[in-house]
């Protein structure tokens, strides 16, 4: 890779997307085309293309192409949102990497999330070899039930039958709607103040434990559902199963909920900042909102009231089905 300048004091404008089909390039791409920034994204040639920015067609490890593209287009910015078999991909970029989730040189999850996390975190090394500014995109946890076996949990609703409680249901995590990580993804490129820092989400209003994530969806829905325990060795077993993506996910819940890994250090280091304290004045959707928003799919009407739960019992099914087949 080699790096040339890039004026931050410019009003930076040009972005490249790479992932922009995925789930959560789509947010990043909404918020950028919603900024008014010129918005380019590259997609491979069997992806539909975003319908309002502008396609670049190939794939982020081809070095020439990229080399090309960023040229002939004058590309200022890159965003990375590539999706987990493509994390290695991106090395010929400058920018900011796949991320979006832990601070990967502190959380410490078991395998196979480990493979995951070194992958990202010999991302780091090279591109701080390089000495190719970055921002690291550290936004935790996704607003949604947790499910410990579901990649994307947002796309499904929270219980309605019984949840699901890890451990003791006391450890602590933030939970951000997938807008707010596009939103501040997007704010962060022109901000000075994040070259070369890892981007903590830590919003205050967001910070629960699954135990009152439990108690608030009780409130929305206005009916007391009953709780198992899914115990460490549970999660460690469906860890130790190796089907991926659920394992993946298995670990990483256990790292969250069990060892409080979004939670075990503060974010006061010379290379650390914290979204919602370098933007006051841009409040974060709070969790109740979200909640607000899976009560409104629910009751939008007896056919979607069906419609959600059914694909909610298939979306579990499937799981099950996956895990147990794996
Ligand atoms: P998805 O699997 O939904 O999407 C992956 C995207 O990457 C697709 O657009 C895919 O394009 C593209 N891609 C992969 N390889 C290449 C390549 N070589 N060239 C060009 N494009 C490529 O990814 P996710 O949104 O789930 O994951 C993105 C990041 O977000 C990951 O780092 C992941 O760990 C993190 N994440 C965080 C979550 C959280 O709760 N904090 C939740 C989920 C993910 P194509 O359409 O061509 O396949």
């Amino acid at each position: 890779p080699t790096a040339s300048p890039i004026d931050f004091e410019a009003n930076v404008g040009r972005t490249l997307i790479v992932g922009a089909t995925g789930f959560i390039g789509q947010f990043v791409v909404d918020a950028s085309l919603a900024s008014g920034r010129l918005t380019y994204v590259l997609v491979r040639s069997t992806s539909p293309s975003a319908a309002k920015a502008k396609t670049i067609k190939g794939s982020i490890s081809n070095e020439n192409l990229m080399k090309k593209a960023l040229k002939d287009n004058q590309i200022e910015v890159v965003i990375s949102v590539v999706g987990g078999e493509g994390i290695l991909d991106q090395l010929s970029l400058r920018f900011l990497p796949s991320e979006f989730g832990h601070d990967v040189d502190r959380a410490d999850p078991v395998e196979p999330g480990l493979t995951m996390y070194n992958d990202k975190r010999k991302v780091r090394r090279l591109i701080e070899d390089f000495g190719i500014p970055y921002t690291y995109i550290c936004c935790n946890s996704i607003a949604a039930w947790p499910y410990h076996d579901n990649n994307h949990p947002s796309d499904v609703l929270p219980p309605m039958d019984q949840f699901q409680i890890y451990g003791d249901g006391s450890v602590k995590a933030y939970f951000v709607d997938g807008t707010d990580i596009g939103k501040f993804t997007v704010k962060v490129v022109d901000d000075a103040r994040t070259i070369n820092k890892r981007v903590h989400f830590r919003p205050p209003s967001n910070y629960l434990n699954i135990n009152e994530l439990a108690n608030l969806w009780e409130r929305k829905i206005q009916r007391n559902l009953p709780r198992v325990t899914i115990t460490e060795d549970n999660l460690l077993d469906a860890a130790k199963e190796n089907c991926i993506p659920q394992s993946t996910v298995a670990s990483f819940t256990h790292d969250i909920f069990i060892k409080g890994c979004q939670t075990n250090f503060s974010v006061d280091g010379p290379n650390d900042v914290e979204a919602s304290t370098l933007y006051p004045d841009m409040p974060f959707k709070t969790i109740s909102e979200c909640f607000d928003d899976f009560v409104v799919k629910i009751v939008d009407g007896p056919v979607n009231n069906m419609v959600n739960i059914v694909d909610n019992t298939v979306s579990d099914a499937v799981n099950r089905l996956t895990m147990t087949t794996c």
